[in-house]
């Protein structure tokens, strides 16, 4: 395989480049470094050709796909936080980026793997949410559900490109993916919890924390994109990937001081203080991943506390090299 990684310099395309480099596939990256980092690919940058350039540049993405059969697209505008704070960008990012990605993949007759989201459930608190489940989404002119709005417009146009011309399309709808690489600057609530507690501060919980969500480990996920973009039956179809371990933040903001065996205080933030008024959130978010369970015998293996502990030593190595914490500010006094 030569596979194309859009965002491959992101938290899961990182480790889907170190995957596919493991099977011994040859991998381009086209990442413009807006979230993602150099950093990430550290170990692999010589065995790796990095593209410098945006989904939105159609020259940058021809070049890259240029002799690629399988696509992986995983740029995107991510994160609560960039998407409520720009919402225009974010939309050109994930809508006209994704068309180019696609046309390109047609264009060179490879198959491809489409990034969506569970965000495209909205608010849609259904215990075990199946592929076919509606979606509740508000005002599309609330920016909260933007990225639900274009996530959703995404896999429409891949699976029409399928549809049409026979691209050989998988979309995947990852529910809260978790691992090493991430970081809390985009509102990203794991890493955040951890580096509040490795740093000695208070551990912000919004609302009143019985939002309850299920986080999944990016090394579960990461051979499940390469299992189904190469599986044919799973072409022009949808699945969802996640855990289906339930637990509110409350609890998980409980298992990260348990985890790094830290004491900090737990406190509420108010919604509207985090992200300003109107913010809305969902209550639960819970997947029924029988359908990608029964293809390709998708089932994590990792616990939630194996999960915390993998974070908490990669944020431990980044915050005692004295980059960035959650809040952008250089930290030092790591526990
Ligand atoms: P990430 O921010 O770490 O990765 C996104 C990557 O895309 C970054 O490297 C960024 O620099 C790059 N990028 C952004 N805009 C670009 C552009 N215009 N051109 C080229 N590169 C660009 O986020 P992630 O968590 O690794 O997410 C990867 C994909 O998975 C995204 O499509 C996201 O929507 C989807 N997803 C992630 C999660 C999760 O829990 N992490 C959940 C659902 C869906």
């Amino acid at each position: 395989m030569r596979a194309l990684v859009t965002g491959g310099a992101g938290f899961i395309g990182s480790h889907l480049v170190d995957h596919l480099l493991g099977l011994g596939h040859d991998v381009v990256v086209l990442d413009d470094f807006s979230t993602g980092s150099m950093a990430n690919l550290a170990g692999v940058a010589d065995r790796v050709i990095t593209v410098r350039g945006s989904i939105l540049d159609e020259t940058a993405v021809e070049e890259a796909t240029d002799g690629c059969d399988t696509v992986f697209h995983m740029a995107a505008a991510v994160g609560v936080r960039t998407i409520v704070n720009r919402p225009l960008e974010s939309l050109h990012k994930n809508l006209r980026g994704t068309e180019t990605v696609l046309e390109a993949a047609v264009r060179h007759g490879a198959r491809l793997l489409l990034a969506s989201s569970s965000e495209v459930y909205g608010k849609n608190t259904k215990d075990g949410l199946g592929e076919d489940d509606d979606r509740v989404l508000g005002s599309p002119l609330k920016s909260r559900w933007s990225y639900a709005a274009a996530k959703g417009l995404d896999e429409l146009m891949a699976y029409c490109y399928w549809e049409r011309h026979g691209l050989r399309a998988v979309m995947v709808r990852p529910f809260n993916i978790v691992g090493p690489r991430q970081t809390g600057h985009y509102g990203m609530v794991v890493p955040t919890l951890v580096e509040q507690a490795l740093t000695g501060r208070p551990l912000t919980v919004h609302g009143d924390g019985n939002q309850r969500r299920c986080f999944c480990a990016v090394g579960d996920v990461v051979p499940a994109l390469v299992a189904l973009v190469t599986d044919v039956r799973a072409h022009g179809r949808v699945f969802n990937l996640g855990s289906t371990e339930e637990v509110t933040i409350r609890e998980l903001a409980k298992r990260v001081l348990r985890v790094t065996g830290t004491r900090g205080p737990i406190v509420h933030v108010p919604y509207e203080e985090a992200y300003g008024p109107g913010f809305e959130d969902m209550a639960r978010r819970t997947p029924d991943t029988s359908r990608a369970r029964e293809l390709i015998g998708f089932r994590p293996r990792t616990s939630l506390d194996e999960v915390i502990a993998a974070v908490a030593a990669d944020r431990r190595v980044h915050l005692h090299a004295g980059l960035r914490g959650a809040d952008g500010r250089h930290r030092t006094d790591v526990v």
